[in-house]
């Protein structure tokens, strides 16, 4: 064990932290970390660990360097394990090497977990590959941006411009102009490709290329700002052939998400995975009940029942956590039919070894009603339904209408989050939320117990979408008509649908 860990934090993307990265988070006492590292990680920090933030943005340094030093130092002397975290690669443009130098003259250990550097990340993200074979047999990192209180420039421009190495600048848009000048005054042809990529690898990513000569005022143009990669060389060209990350379909767009933070994940992902910028606000909180008797009775005796009909992916969790804590598995079901009411939730049940019985064509209520009788299920037939204490009652009613014998088992209940509504309405302000989707009836009606209607209704632009009909309908009762509605009411379809629409 190690007194402090120097992480590379990677570029911004959250999957491109390194394994070990990771696991260092997960344990350490202590997380420091900076404007570059990706707040998210804060998430993998575990339980009452202590979290710095020390800031750095361009020269506003929120803590100076040498305080970070010290910083480092008096925790480790504490005792306690620190993740140190840092933008890209530690020892690239991160003073990594100075916070190191420091631990070691204290007498404490340290490691250093490189990172993937913006460098290479953020170009490749934009189409350039650092090396090619047919541009350039070198590349070359330079700080665009060097320590102002130093006296004589470690720059050697000439040899810059007259090598065929790629060019890489970090904390360079400030200065864009000089470097394109010197390079150019240095031999470099004017006409050889540059390009700029700004927040590389995240969803706010952008990117363009000109030549030596141009690439300063067509930054200044389209308005690049920090942090941004120059690059300089023939394998810019290759950007508009290669790019790939800018062409996923919701590049950029800010989606509010407002599942209940233990099943926004796979929703989230996909969000992600189309370039989505995702906003969680999870405006329900899944919550265990106060007493689990009535579960674990019904559990004791499933024999007396002809069907399970689950209609949640947290119906099947919770009823399967209560079985499980009586020692009972799978086989407690066996002989009897189970009913999952969409894709979702018969997969949870596969997961637990039960291959669903039926799974209606549409995903509501009304769809399980009239299949569940199709295969028989009428006056008679014994039917239990572990799910949330308060929801739609079209299910239980519709069959006990049918002639069934009907028991609501309750296994959860939800709650109203109110964790931060102040800060979606600041994004809503800031203009950075294009859409807010809606999963179910219940995050319609929690969400404007949180957000008032009037603060949506002073945002026309910003679409609502909708997993489907019911949903639909409860966003009209507040006065909304849902932009987006899947033709097929499952999470994915609604994604690609906000694909579409957006
Ligand atoms: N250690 C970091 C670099 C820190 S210096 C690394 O290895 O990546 C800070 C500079 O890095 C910024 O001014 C910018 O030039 C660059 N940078 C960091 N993250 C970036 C990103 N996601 N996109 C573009 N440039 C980035």
């Amino acid at each position: 064990m190690a007194d402090v860990y120097l992480i590379g934090a990677g570029p911004g993307d959250p999957g491109l932290l390194t394994v070990r990265g990771r696991e260092l988070i997960e344990t350490c006492d202590v997380l420091v970390y900076d404007y570059l590292a990706n707040a998210e990680f804060l998430d993998y920090a575990k339980p009452g660990a202590e979290i710095v933030y020390v800031g750095k943005k361009g020269g506003d340094h929120t803590l100076p360097q040498d305080k970070i030093n010290e910083l480092l130092v008096a925790k480790a002397r504490e005792g306690k394990t620190i993740a140190r975290l840092k933008g890209g690669d530690p020892y690239v443009f991160g003073r990594g090497g100075e916070e190191a130098e420091e631990l070691v003259a204290a007498g404490l250990t340290f490691e250093v977990v490189p990172g993937i550097t913006a460098g290479v990340a953020a170009a490749a993200y934009a189409g350039i590959p650092v090396t090619h074979r047919d541009h350039t047999t070198s590349v070359c990192f330079i700080t665009g941006h060097e320590d102002p209180t130093k006296e004589a420039s470690g720059h050697n421009w000439e040899v810059y411009a007259k090598s065929t190495s790629t060019l890489v600048f970090y904390m360079g848009v400030g200065n864009l102009p000089m470097i394109a000048e010197r390079l150019i005054a240095g031999g470099r042809d004017p006409k050889t490709p540059a390009a700029l990529v700004r927040w590389g690898t995240r969803c706010t990513q952008r990117s363009m290329v000109a030549t030596l000569d141009t690439v300063a005022d067509e930054a200044a143009r389209q308005g690049f700002k920090a942090p941004s990669i120059i690059i300089v060389g023939g394998v810019c060209a290759l950007h508009d052939t290669l790019g790939w990350f800018e062409k996923r379909p919701l590049l950029g767009k800010g989606v509010v998400v407002t599942r209940a933070r233990e099943q926004a994940s796979g929703f989230a992902d996909l969000l992600r995975d189309m370039g989505a910028c995702v906003h969680q606000f999870p405006t329900i909180r899944i919550d265990p009940l106060p007493d689990y008797a009535p579960v674990r009775e019904a559990v004791a005796g499933l024999d007396a029942w002809d069907w399970l009909v689950f209609t949640s992916v947290n119906g099947v969790r919770w009823f399967w956590k209560i079985l499980e804590e009586e020692g009972r598995d799978a086989r407690a079901l066996g002989g009897r039919k189970v009913a999952a009411i969409g894709p979702a939730t018969a997969d949870a049940l596969r997961e637990r070894g039960i291959v669903a019985d039926f799974v209606p064509e549409k995903y509501v209520a009304e769809g399980v009603v009239a299949g569940l009788r199709a295969l028989g299920v009428g006056a008679g037939t014994r039917v239990l339904i572990p799910r949330a204490e308060v929801a739609r009652e079209v299910l239980p009613e519709e069959l006990a209408a049918a002639g069934a014998e009907v028991r609501v088992l309750p296994v959860y209940r939800t709650g109203l989050n109110e964790d931060g509504p102040e800060a979606l309405t600041a994004r809503l302000e800031a203009g950075d939320i294009h859409c807010v989707t809606f999963t179910s009836s219940s995050t319609v009606e929690n969400f404007f117990a949180l957000v008032p209607p009037e603060v949506l209704r002073a945002h026309p632009g910003v679409r609502l979408a909708s997993i489907g009909p019911v949903t639909s309908r409860t966003l009209a009762r507040f006065g909304f008509t849902a932009d987006v509605e899947p033709a097929d009411y499952t999470i994915p379809a609604l994604a690609a649908a906000l694909a579409k629409a957006l």
